[in-house]
């Protein structure tokens, strides 16, 4: 057994896992360089896939994978695009038309998937893939391993971040941190490499697109944004090549292969394997013999088989959309962490998709450089975690500073939801963590004597388009008019990106928090109930002397907007001028009506001036129609 050999009695055993969408891997970091763990059919990837025979025995990896066609309803792929996520998510509902397996909405409103008359959730279907890479480990050590970092998409969000770090404890894990895919890949690419660079990880695998830019400079790995979608991968690329093929075989014989779940799992696997092809050979053939019987109304008999080819160029045609999009998040990235592509030095590719020719010749044209030749795609991640895990426990062995330093970023905004229905940024996104962040915020009602405190993450300004991390109420508080009470509300971001808020009455020092925890506790009418506008318990941001200074300069504005509108309004209608003028009149007061709401001080100085111009405009007009008269 390799295992047996291995001398290295001091230092604990500390894996780092990439759990993939599509394939997990495990590594180690041995005499100071890491190295991946082959499993014991000598692969250094392992399927993330799980199923359940017709006997009741539980497969993982190769095994399952190699029975899915046969078992594909009982066979679980790409759970992680489900991980974390609610039921009433549009991106479920849409899972649920093309999973050959069944999804079931939890007693909480959570997804579950249901193999043979039993229904599990996401992270329980997940520790079976990370316990299968722990196995793979310890046969290798010939030991128990527990310590592991387990990596996820940059672009998780708390609650997918929450549920991963579950499965790692269902699966008899110590988490000792969760760190971003392309964040562990630049780690694995600059460790120990003496290096100073601005570089770019461009990682898109199975299912999920991450875009994270670094700073590399003496063992510090500092990220400066990210962006990505959780829910964008290679499966999309073989979903247009398996649709391609459904309707021309529909056009031919009038059948619809996606009935047959069978036939639709040696769909999905011929057009991944023709994919695959197509990034070395110009034109791949798909044959797949005895796909269906023919319809009765036809008259035939014989089996119909499925045979054609597939281009390199048809490829490209039918994936271009796909392409783009990724280039798409790149730009909107950079744009918004004001980074200019010329100061990209590197660029790394991560993800089984990168081997695409297209993508690298794009992702090459976007960036004006070479992508890096060094790292393999699927093996960089989970050396990355290798290198955290190992620098993580070394340092806490010997009490000393690890020998590399990791600032990530968190990718959305955080914050809670303010009266009138608004969100309230506490940490803005790409903030570095761990971080936190402490605003004041205060009653909407006279004798309030209690707020509720909504957390949110996500990019809108509206608060129930972002996802709903947790609340809380903070009660006891003392009968005094609205405004007066001022309550602390402190975030808290953990290394691992995962939040917990505070909240804490200034006067008597009552203090609630909570560790956010997913909210797949809570059902679609609670989400409801708690992001209601009901302004009972509604907070809103503590009016600082300068908002209420310019308030009621944009309130006294507005009253002479008011006065003089009435004056000139005949007047100037119908002329384009006039109209135009009036129109733009209205605007700037709804804007200014919307700042005083959210108490948005930033927002009412930009309208406070155009609100000046805009009375300085009707007192004009209004002087020249009384000359006149
Ligand atoms: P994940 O991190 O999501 O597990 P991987 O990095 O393992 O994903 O990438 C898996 C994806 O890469 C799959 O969609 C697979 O089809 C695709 N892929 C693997 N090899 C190739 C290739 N040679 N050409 C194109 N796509 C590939
Ligand atoms: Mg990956």
């Amino acid at each position: 057994m390799r295992g047996v050999n291995h001398k290295e009695p001091m230092a604990e055993r500390v894996i780092g896992i990439d759990l993939g969408t599509t394939n997990s891997c495990v590594a180690t970091v041995e005499g100071g360089v890491p190295k991946v763990i082959a499993n014991k059919g000598g692969y250094k990837t392992t399927p993330s896939m799980v199923a359940i025979t017709d006997s009741g025995r539980r497969l993982v990896g190769h095994i399952a994978k190699r029975q899915a066609i046969t078992n594909a309803s009982n066979t679980v792929y790409a759970a992680k695009r489900l991980i974390g996520r609610k039921w009433s998510h549009p991106t479920v509902q849409q899972a649920r038309q093309v999973l050959p397996y069944k999804l079931v909405e939890g007693d909480t409103g959570d997804v579950r998937i249901e193999l043979r008359g039993t229904a599990s959730s996401i992270s329980e279907i997940s520790a079976v893939v990370l316990s299968e890479m722990k196995k793979i480990a310890e046969e290798y050590f010939g030991g128990p391993v527990e310590k592991a970092v387990i990596t996820i998409p940059a672009y998780f969000n708390d609650g997918q971040r929450q549920a991963t770090k579950d499965a790692g404890k269902i699966a008899g894990l110590d988490v000792i941190r969760i760190i971003n895919e392309p964040t562990a890949a630049a780690l694995a690419y600059g460790y120990k490499k003496n290096i100073k660079k601005r570089v770019a990880v461009f990682d898109l695998g199975g299912g999920t697109f991450d875009i994270s830019v670094l700073d590399i400079q003496d063992g510090v790995f500092e990220v400066l944004a990210t962006a990505g979608d959780t829910y964008f991968g290679g499966e999309d690329f073989d979903q247009r090549i398996v649709e391609w093929l459904v309707f021309g075989f529909a056009k031919e014989h009038r059948l619809d292969l996606r009935t047959d779940a069978m036939a639709l799992q040696r769909l999905r696997d011929a057009a991944e394997q023709a994919k695959m092809q197509l990034s070395v050979t110009p034109s791949a053939e798909i044959n797949l013999p005895f796909i269906m019987s023919p319809s009765p109304a036809s008259g035939k008999t014989d089996a119909l088989h499925l045979q054609r080819t597939l281009t390199r160029e048809k490829l490209e045609d039918m994936t271009a959309d796909l392409v783009e999009r990724s280039i798409e998040i790149c730009d909107r990235m950079l744009k918004e962490a004001r980074i200019q592509k010329e100061e990209i030095e590197e660029v790394v590719l991560v993800g089984g998709q990168t081997r695409m020719p297209k993508v690298q010749q794009v992702v090459k044209e976007y960036f004006g450089i070479d992508p890096v030749k060094s790292v393999h795609p699927d093996e960089v991640v989970a050396l990355g975690a290798a290198v955290q895990a190992a620098a993580l426990v070394g340092a806490q062995e010997e009490g000393k500073q690890p020998d590399l330093l990791l600032l990530d970023v968190t990718p959305h905004q955080l914050g809670i939801m303010i009266a009138g229905g608004y969100f309230n940024t506490l940490i803005p996104a790409n903030s570095t963590v761990p971080t936190s962040s402490m605003h004041t915020f205060t009653t909407v009602r006279d004798a309030q004597t209690a707020v509720k405190i909504v957390v949110l993450q996500g990019d809108s300004e509206v608060a129930n388009q972002n996802e709903l991390l947790g609340e809380f109420l903070l009660t006891g508080l003392p009968s005094r008019p609205r405004g007066e009470i001022e309550v602390d509300v402190k975030f808290d971001i953990s290394p691992d990106g995962i939040v917990s808020v505070s909240a804490r009455d200034k006067s008597t020092g009552v203090q609630q928090s909570i560790q956010v925890t997913a909210t797949n506790r809570l059902s679609e009418d609670e989400m409801k109930r708690i992001l209601s506008t009901n302004e009972e318990f509604a907070v809103a941001e503590k009016n600082t002397e300068m908002f209420t200074k310019v308030k009621n300069d944009v309130e006294r504005h507005m009253r002479d907007v008011d006065k003089l509108m009435p004056l000139v309004k005949d007047f100037i209608t119908g002329s384009d001028f006039g109209d135009d003028a009036l129109k733009k009149v209205e605007a700037v007061k709804e804007r200014a009506k919307k700042a005083i709401q959210r108490q948005d001080v930033e927002a009412l100085k930009d309208v406070q001036e155009l609100l000046d111009r805009a009375v300085s405009m009707l007192k004009g007009v209004a002087e020249r129609i009384a000359s006149k008269k």
